[in-house]
């Protein structure tokens, strides 16, 4: 016999790795916060003897999701403003709620009640974009997350954080040298757009995370209004502005690409860069419809992401898979596009890839980190079941999602939140709610 931390027993386990396998009655066995092996529920209790065991007899086992693009603290302006189109709706709402309240304390105090909703549904890691970095990946180290967290430059938006493209580079160098060799947190950049980003800032970011290896997000073709601008002012579209700069690398996530030119189609599949698709956020500020079927078809990689809970209004990964999916199939006119199980991938292995750690998690595999989550299927709303991955995609709740495990550690126990409380986090809901209603 051998000694283990855990072993995970499991109605199903949906691994997401190449081939989907799906396994009935296995066993997690989980040492020194990584997966062992996978194997059946009977030879796992003759090998191993474990320190704890969880026994989901009517859950099914699966990779964390991973939310590719969040900007955790706008969980404080949840709809503050709702209903208005893309431009209006940030020029004259929400950048001008943000110069206002945006401090350390509210990115603090947001983070955590995003993270908090996020583990609520399933969520292990999510890729960040916004200010006072510090602040969430304090929050982050708090709750237990795997945080990849954007350092944000833009030139022609002043805020608390940062006032020139400068001084937004120097907090972003700050942040990279306090958090470079952190294990969970990994410090991306962020240019928030071409239109808010110079040609000779892109062109530093290039350089720097060339230099340091990092990933470079940016919000790319998100709506119309973003393309007919580009090409009056460029003669190009945002993408081939930045494949001018050579910036359309395996390095690159492209957030949105609601919009797509054949040329734009052809640089991407050269370039192969992720992308991340935001289906509710794209659909509620009427943005467009990232054609996904196409992508996949070509090989691109497709992430997902809630967006800001300002623009969804939610974090919740189990409703955005069944937008994608049925978004998906509506856009290409096919129910074929955008099976179950590709839109489980995106949503997990796909992020795993976009952020460059699908070696460490986004599929359970023997020698990837023990990040996973369980689902209670036997409910009302998922019964009878014929098909673990269509239950979770097209009928499931995140209120299904039991337990959620990241790097071999229990950060939601029979939907009970064990790092942070949630008392605390309702009554400073409360406080901000109060402060920016006055
Ligand atoms: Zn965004």
């Amino acid at each position: 016999m051998e000694n283990i931390d855990y072993l995970i027993h499991a109605k199903w386990i949906i691994t997401c790795e190449e081939n989907n396998r799906i396994l009935e009655n296995h066993a997690l066995a989980i040492k020194d916060n990584k997966i062992l092996a996978i194997i059946p529920n009977n030879v796992a209790q003759q090998k191993y003897t474990a320190a704890q065991t969880e026994h989901y007899t009517s859950h099914a086992v699966m990779p964390g999701l991973i939310n590719s693009h969040t900007h955790l603290a706008m969980n404080i302006f949840r709809g503050l403003a709702d209903d208005l189109e893309l431009m209006d709706w940030l020029t004259n709402y929400i950048w001008p709620a943000e110069g206002k309240w945006v401090s350390d304390e509210l990115v603090y105090d947001g983070s955590l009640l995003a993270m908090a909703e996020m583990i609520r549904s399933g969520t292990t890691c999510f890729n960040d974009m916004y200010f006072f970095l510090g602040a969430t990946a304090r929050a982050a180290e708090i709750s237990g997350m795997r945080a990849h967290i954007g350092m944000t430059i833009i030139d022609d938006v002043p805020t608390a954080w940062a006032k020139t493209a400068d001084e937004y580079f120097a907090r972003s160098l700050e942040f990279y040298q306090q958090y470079k060799n952190h294990p969970l947190i990994v410090p991306t950049f962020a240019p928030h757009s071409t239109y808010t980003v110079s040609r000779k800032s892109l062109e530093r970011i290039k350089q720097l995370a060339h230099d340091y290896q990092l990933k470079i997000n940016i919000h790319l073709q998100e709506a119309p209004a973003e393309m007919t601008a580009s090409l009056a002012k460029h003669g190009k579209t945002p993408l081939q502005h930045l494949d001018e700069l050579d910036m359309v690398t395996p390095q690159l996530i492209a957030i949105h690409m609601t919009q797509i030119t054949e040329e734009d189609m052809e640089i991407l599949q050269l370039g192969n860069p992720s992308i991340v698709h935001c289906p509710e956020s794209n659909m509620k500020l009427v943005s467009g419809a990232c054609p996904v079927d196409q992508l996949l078809k070509r090989n691109i990689n497709v992430a997902l992401g809630t967006d800001g809970a300002a623009s969804n209004n939610d974090l919740d990964m189990i409703s955005e898979m069944r937008s994608a999916a049925f978004l998906g199939k509506l856009t290409a006119n096919d129910p074929k596009a955008l099976s179950a199980i590709s839109t489980l991938r995106m949503a997990t292995v796909n992020g795993a890839k976009a952020l460059g750690i699908h070696h460490v998690t986004g599929s359970l595999a023997a020698g990837k980190a023990a990040d996973f989550i369980a689902i209670d299927l036997e409910q009302i709303e998922t019964q009878p079941l014929y098909h673990p991955e269509s239950q979770i995609v097209y009928a499931a709740s995140r209120n299904q999602v039991t337990d959620v495990w990241v790097n071999g550690k229990q950060l939601l126990k029979n939907r009970q939140l064990t790092t942070l409380d949630e008392k605390e986090l309702l009554q400073k809901a409360q406080i901000w709610r109060t402060r920016i209603k006055n």
